[in-house]
């Protein structure tokens, strides 16, 4: 039996929460958590949810039920993992470009921390020396991932400290008497091609021997999950192999044999999201049949922010016959979500979802024209609960100051 949520289901809960409504489900995020630690038994891994996908707490307590780690981009989403109750040990702050205050924050709440500069290596350094150990993240100049805005490893991006400063890296090292107990590289996401990941663990080999605390490296995330019917999807099982040939063939010439971690986003969490919405308006304009849905890039951005393609259902005419639409949204801003696109026939007030949905959905959603973001449950075992109420006015007005 599949444990995707049927139409059925998302049109019952649509009537029970109202639209537009953003639906988790936990059994799908636990299979693809289970996907990952069966795929890499036979490797000493551990995965970190990179949680900037989705920072609901109820879904990073679900994540740590599970046993999954948690990744953070901010400090305030450290913050939240350790207030979903997850361990300092079992989470990990990989930053970039951030102010020192945060990595001093970070080591006070007693997480794990990649530091990406030279600068905040050194300050480090000076602060704490060999007291706290610490993880660097690399920029190995390596081109991977779906397209430019998603890429993060190539030799003109912002992100890691680049691997030809080796040398700058291990003056502070030696200066300081820095304990460096992880290498982390991610260079980018939506990536297919498993040889992108094993180039990364080749660039690492050459620099693993300079670090002789070293006990993980950290290959990111990235994977790539299938948005559409043929999409490709990373091969986990040849990347679980790929990486054990590889570590197996490079023993860690400091003797620890080394934890291999990664940090999956989009693939714990991106299939087990749906945004449900409704057909406030439709609207002929020579060819082009607009269906003008009560939701916007204020809701879901990927597909205006990355041509991102989401597969789209009528819940409310499965069986309806299929036309084509271009699905818009209701904002004053073009807010194109699909272009003449093949979907059971759409009447005005039917539903329609947008799969795929769980991740960088609600977590880059914004109240652009004043709208309110839309309200978020969380299905485990078929039960629902709401985990984050709707908008409302109030919520539009609070921080402003009111005199
Ligand atoms: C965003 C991010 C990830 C996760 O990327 P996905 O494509 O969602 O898997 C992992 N690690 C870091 C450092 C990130 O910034």
């Amino acid at each position: 039996m599949s444990i995707l949520l049927s139409p059925e289901h998302l049109n019952e809960l649509a009537t029970a929460f109202g639209s537009p409504l953003y639906v988790y489900n936990a059994d799908q995020i636990t299979e693809q958590y289970k996907r990952l630690t069966t795929a890499f038994a036979q490797t000493d891994t551990r995965f970190f949810y990179a949680c900037k996908a989705l920072t609901n707490i109820h879904v990073l307590r679900h994540i740590n039920s599970i046993g999954c780690n948690i990744d953070c981009s901010s400090i305030n989403e450290v913050k939240l993992a350790l207030f979903a109750g997850c361990t300092p040990n079992n989470v990990l702050y990989t930053s970039n470009g951030i102010h020192f205050s945060e990595i001093e924050e970070a080591k006070d709440l007693g997480v794990h921390i990649n530091i990406d500069s030279l600068s905040n290596l050194e300050k480090f350094g000076q602060k704490f020396g060999p007291h706290y150990p610490v993880g660097i993240r690399l920029r190995p100049n390596i081109m991977a991932g779906g397209n430019m805005k998603i890429s993060t490893g190539h030799d003109k991006s912002k992100f890691g400290i680049p691997v030809e400063q080796l040398d700058e890296i291990l003056t502070l090292v030696e200066k300081y008497q820095l304990n460096i107990q992880n290498l982390h590289i991610h260079t980018g996401s939506d990536i297919k091609d498993v040889e992108v990941f094993v180039k990364g663990i080749e660039v690492l080999f050459d620099i693993i021997p300079h670090f002789k605390n070293l006990k993980s490296v950290d290959l990111g995330g990235g994977f790539k999950v299938p948005y559409q019917k043929g999409d490709g999807e990373t091969d986990i099982d040849l990347l679980a192999t790929k990486v054990k040939e590889a570590f197996d063939n490079h023993p860690n010439p400091n003797g620890q044999p080394l934890q291999v971690w990664f940090e999956p986003g989009k693939f714990l969490v991106s299939a087990a999201g749906y945004l449900i919405t409704e057909v406030n308006v439709m609207k002929k304009s020579g060819d082009t049949v607009f269906a003008g849905i009560n939701s916007g890039f204020n809701h879901l951005i990927r597909p205006m922010f990355y041509d991102a393609y989401h597969r789209i259902e009528n819940i409310s005419n499965k069986n309806g016959k299929e036309a084509n639409y271009t699905v818009v949204g209701n904002i004053c801003e073009t807010d194109t979500f699909a272009t003449d696109r093949s979907i059971q026939e759409i009447r005005e007030g039917d539903r329609l979802v947008f799969y795929n949905a769980g991740a960088y959905g609600f977590e880059m959603s914004s109240n652009f024209n004043s709208r309110f973001k839309p309200a978020e449950v969380l299905v485990t075992n078929g039960n629902a609960q709401l985990i984050r109420k709707r908008d409302v006015l109030e919520d539009l007005i609070k921080n402003q100051q009111i005199n």
